[in-house]
This record gives C-alpha cells, sequence and structure tokens, in this order.
C-alpha cells in the first residue's frame, strides 16, 4: 500500500477534534511512507491532512481542477500538483493513483467522492480498501443507515463488509492491510437471474 487517497471536508468542522484528527492521519501517513493523494486544497480538513505529511516529511500529491484552484486556494508547496479540466477527472485520476480510500469527517463532497470508490468496489470496478475515519462519531448514523440497507434488502452483507471503520487512524489502516475484497462473480452472478 504506497498511496492512499483521503477524502474530507473542505471546511475544519466544529471541534478541534476534526482538525486534529486530520493531522494525526497525515502524520501516519507520513510515518508508515504512505503517499497521500486528495483534492489539493490548503483549507479545512484538506490542507490540515497535507500540512501533516509534509511537515512530517511524506508525500502529498493533489489533484484540483483549475476552476477550484482558486475557490479552494490550491496547496501552494505539495510534493506534486495535477491540475485537471473537471470533478470527474478529478474523482478518477484520485481513483487510479490510490491503493485505498479513507474518508475523514466532510460535506457533501466528502460524502459523494466515497460512495462513488465505495460503489465501484461493490461492482468490481476495484479492489481497493475503502474506509470511513469516525472521528466524534460523525459517522455512526450513516453507518446505521447501512445497516438498514442491508436489513432492508437493498444491500449485501458482503457489500456492507466493504465499507470499513474505525476511530483510530492506526487501526484503519490495518483494517486495509488485512481487507479483503468481496468475490464479484457471485455479485454479478445474483443480478443476472
Ligand atoms: P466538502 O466535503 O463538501 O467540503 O468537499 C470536499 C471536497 O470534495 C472538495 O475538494 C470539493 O471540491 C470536492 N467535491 C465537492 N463536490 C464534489 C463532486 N460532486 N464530485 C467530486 N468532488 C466534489
Amino acid at each position: 500500500m504506497d498511496k492512499l487517497a483521503v477524502f474530507c471536508g473542505s471546511r475544519p468542522g466544529i471541534s478541534p477534534t476534526y482538525l486534529e484528527a486530520a493531522t494525526k492521519l497525515g502524520k501516519e501517513l507520513a510515518n508508515q511512507h504512505i503517499t497521500l493523494i486528495y483534492g489539493g486544497a490548503s483549507v479545512g480538513l484538506m490542507g490540515a491532512v497535507a500540512d501533516a505529511v509534509l511537515n512530517e516529511g511524506g508525500k502529498a500529491i493533489g489533484v484540483i481542477p483549475e476552476f477550484l484552484k482558486n475557490k479552494e486556494v490550491y496547496h501552494k508547496n505539495l510534493t506534486e500538483l495535477i491540475i485537471v479540466d473537471s470533478m470527474h477527472e478529478r474523482k478518477m485520476t484520485m481513483a487510479n493513483l490510490a491503493d485505498g480510500f479513507i474518508a475523514l469527517p466532510g460535506g457533501p463532497g466528502t460524502l459523494e467522492e466515497y460512495f462513488e470508490v465505495f460503489t465501484w468496489a461493490q461492482l468490481g470496478l476495484h479492489q481497493k480498501p475503502c474506509g470511513l475515519l469516525n472521528i466524534n462519531s460523525y459517522y455512526n448514523q450513516l453507518l446505521h443507515f447501512f445497516q438498514h440497507m442491508q436489513e432492508q434488502q437493498f444491500m449485501e452483507q458482503k457489500h456492507l463488509d466493504v465499507v470499513l471503520s474505525d476511530t483510530n487512524a492506526i487501526a484503519l489502516i490495518e483494517k486495509f492491510r488485512q481487507y479483503e475484497p468481496p468475490a464479484i462473480k457471485s455479485f454479478l452472478r445474483a443480478h443476472q437471474t
């Protein structure tokens, strides 16, 4: 696992705990020699995770669409900044570069990014782990909702199992290392009948 994408808020959130968690995650990535792939902004949790990686001597690669460079105040000191033309190209570039995906707390942009890689994992389009770093119980309601989806038979248990989560960055990265993707054949068969 050389590179992990981190999706997270372009805002800092109400509690300092969120910024602290972004900083801890960034430090941990650098300590484990994992390159950060992220949206390239210098603001909110996005900026905090990148700053922590760089301050710790790690590598951070940002991927930002030209039209967002000013709005999200692109980070000027990254190891590499990749400028793309659209949000779709940004997500595709991040997905191709990364060996796994972590969502820290964030807003609709963060969830959109997480849902895309999660649903692609469910379809077998990639075999990379997708995890929620559940800081301050932020994702509890989403985790309950996923459980509800499974109980109402809109999602199989093995796809619920794709949603890794932990309150601790080190533990979540360890789960990534142990992750075994679901068998895609049975998913396709179930939907062919
Ligand atoms: P947010 O969680 O809303 O603060 O956004 C976090 C990041 O997701 C920011 O870099 C946004 O530009 C990005 N984002 C927002 N909407 C989308 C979208 N529809 N697709 C991909 N990324 C998005």
